[in-house]
């Protein structure tokens, strides 16, 4: 097995030695590359393809993702996503998102101030892409999983599970919190 890095219409095999498949497309009994890619020669299964390098992670609905808090509006707060759940690989779609207030929490709240603040790491559900990316943060899993003192920048640790407390300012803040916040595996 052969590989390496090829460009669309790079000819890369003859019909007779090889199938064609993904990222290929064969003309007059040649095969060329389709896509940017890495050209794997499969020569136990006859099968040329090419595989893309690092194909942008675009989101979908249903994905759960990693994002920071940028602003807190009265009807939303606005955020970034910096990464999906389940893959290093870079966002490709846009990472503009928002909250909107009705889809923070399970229980009623008015006041996007009192559940996120800027700079908060959220978890989050993607609840749609278009026009713009929505996230939702209404389960109990999702929220904010990392949080620091907006005075003393010390990181907040849990109290209870509706508020953040500061250990050096003796001050707590409400936030709608991920249930393993402080305990996070990413
Ligand atoms: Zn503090």
């Amino acid at each position: 097995m052969t590989s390496k890095q090829v460009l669309p219409g790079d000819e890369i095999a003859v019909e007779e030695e090889y199938v064609a498949a993904e990222g290929t497309y064969v003309r007059d009994g040649k095969i060329y590359a389709s896509q940017v890619g890495t050209l794997v020669l499969d020569d136990t299964e006859c099968i040329a393809k090419v595989i893309p390098c690092n194909p942008p992670n675009i989101l979908k609905e249903g994905d759960i993702i990693y994002l920071t808090i940028d602003d807190c509006r009265k009807t939303m707060a606005t955020a970034t996503a910096i990464a999906a759940e389940g893959t290093d690989r870079s966002i490709g779609s846009s990472t503009v998102a928002t909250i909107h207030v009705s889809k923070i929490s399970p229980d009623y709240t008015d006041n996007v101030a009192e559940e996120f603040r800027k700079g908060d790491l959220v978890r989050g559900r993607v609840i749609s892409v278009k026009p713009s990316l929505q996230i939702t943060t209404k389960d109990a899993h999702l929220g904010v999983i990392r949080a620091q003192c907006g005075i003393c920048k010390t990181e907040l640790k849990a109290k209870g599970n509706k508020n953040l407390y500061c250990p050096k300012c003796r001050r707590s803040q409400p936030r709608k919190l991920a249930d393993d916040y402080g305990d996070v595996k990413i």
